[in-house]
C-alpha cells in the first residue's frame, strides 16, 4: 500500500520495538508474550494518537488550519497527544470535553487533564454525556471563524479513515519488523475503542497480506456492537486505496467483557493486569485502554484460545499519564 501519496508529518523518527516479556510469559505458563512498543512514539509519552495524527496534522496544515479542535473524555489521551502536536506545528488548540460519567471533570485534576493545563490549550468546553460531539465542535469551529480563525476538526480518537492510515503504517512498519528480527508472530492482541487503531490494522494486513488474526479487545462496547464500527472504518480506509483489496466480515474479531462496568472505570481483572505487568517487566500499561486490554489477553489465555508454543504480540497503545489519575484504585 502506498502511503506516500498521503500528506505525512513525522512525529516518531524510529521503528517502534518489539520486547519479549519472558517473566510474564513464565507466570501465565505459555504462550510466549511479546510486545510493541506504541508508548514508545514520539509526541512523548506517546501512544497510538501519535501515528494518527502524523496524517491528520498534515491533512490540517495542507488546508492551511491555523487551530485544531477535537473531543474526549476528561483524562484523554488523544486530547492531550493532538495539544502536543498543534503545539509542536504552532496551531491553536480547542477541546470539547464529554463528561461520560456526571460530576468527572475537574480542573484541578492530575493525569492528562494536568498536561492539558500544563501546555496551555486554547480552550475547554465540557459537555454532558450524549451530546452530539460533531455538532458541539463545528459550533466551536463557527464561533473561531467570527475571530477570522481557521479551524480543522478531528474527530474523538483521531478514528476517521486519515487518521487510520498512521494503523496502516504500523500494520507495514511491523511486517518489515518481523521479517528483520527473524520472528513469526501468531496472534496480535489490540485495545479496541473509537475503532482507528483496530480498523487501520485489519485494513493495513488485509492490504499487505499480513494473515495474522487481530483481537480487538473493547474498552467500551461487546462485539455485536464493536465489530461493526471496526469494520466499516476498515473498508473507507480501503475506499482511500480505491477499493484495490476488499474487507470482509470475519477480518473483524472481537472480545468482549473486560471493559465493564463502563468506559473508563476501573474493575479488578485491570488493576490486576497493571500490577502484575509493571512488578514482573517494568511496563506501565494504563487503567482505561491498555490495562482493561492486557487484563483480555489473560483472560484468552486462561480459556486456552492459544497454543503455549505460540508467540503473541500485545500492542501498547499508550496512556501511562492517566495512571497518575488512578492512583488511589492501584495502590
Ligand atoms: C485511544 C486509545 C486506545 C484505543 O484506540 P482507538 O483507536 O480509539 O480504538 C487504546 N489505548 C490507548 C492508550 C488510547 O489512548
Amino acid at each position: 500500500m502506498d502511503l506516500s501519496r498521503f500528506p505525512r508529518r513525522i512525529y516518531t523518527p524510529y521503528v517502534t520495538p518489539i520486547e519479549f516479556l519472558p517473566r510474564l510469559s513464565a507466570i501465565l505458563g505459555g504462550p510466549k508474550i511479546w510486545i510493541k512498543r506504541d508508548d514508545m512514539l514520539g509526541l512523548a509519552p506517546g501512544g497510538n494518537k501519535t501515528r494518527k495524527l502524523e496524517f491528520l496534522m498534515a491533512d490540517a496544515i495542507s488546508k492551511n488550519a491555523d487551530s485544531v479542535i477535537t473531543c474526549g473524555a476528561p483524562q484523554s489521551n488523544h486530547c492531550r497527544i493532538t495539544l502536543t502536536a498543534a503545539r509542536k506545528e504552532g496551531l491553536s488548540c480547542h477541546f470539547v470535553i464529554e463528561e461520560r460519567i456526571s460530576g468527572t471533570y475537574s480542573e484541578t485534576a492530575s493525569g492528562n487533564n494536568f498536561i492539558f493545563h500544563l501546555m496551555g490549550v486554547e480552550s475547554i468546553t465540557v459537555v454532558p454525556a450524549g451530546t452530539n460531539m460533531a455538532e458541539a465542535m463545528q459550533a466551536k469551529a463557527s464561533e473561531l471563524k467570527k475571530t477570522g480563525k481557521s479551524s480543522y476538526i478531528i474527530p474523538g480518537g483521531g478514528s476517521n479513515a486519515i487518521g487510520s492510515l498512521g494503523y496502516v503504517a504500523c500494520a507495514q512498519e511491523l511486517q518489515q519488523q518481523l521479517f528483520d528480527i527473524a520472528l513469526r508472530i501468531d496472534h496480535l492482541v489490540v485495545g479496541s475503542g473509537s475503532t482507528g487503531t483496530h480498523g487501520g490494522l485489519v485494513a493495513g494486513f488485509v492490504g499487505n497480506n499480513i494473515q495474522i488474526p487481530i483481537w480487538g479487545v473493547g474498552v467500551s462496547r461487546d462485539p455485536q456492537d464493536q465489530e461493526p464500527l471496526v469494520y466499516n472504518l476498515a473498508c473507507a480506509v480501503a475506499g482511500l486505496f480505491n477499493d484495490s483489496f476488499k474487507i470482509q466480515a470475519d477480518h473483524v474479531k472481537c472480545i468482549g467483557g473486560y471493559w465493564q462496568p463502563k468506559y473508563s472505570v476501573p474493575n479488578d481483572a485491570m488493576i490486576a493486569a497493571i500490577k502484575l505487568f509493571a512488578s514482573s517487566e517494568g511496563i506501565l500499561l494504563d487503567p482505561v485502554y491498555t490495562g482493561k486490554v492486557a487484563a483480555g489477553m489473560i483472560g484468552m489465555i486462561k480459556l486456552g484460545k492459544f497454543n503455549k508454543d505460540e508467540n503473541i504480540l500485545l500492542m501498547h497503545t499508550g496512556g501511562s499519564p492517566a495512571l497518575h489519575a488512578y492512583e488511589a484504585v492501584l495502590r
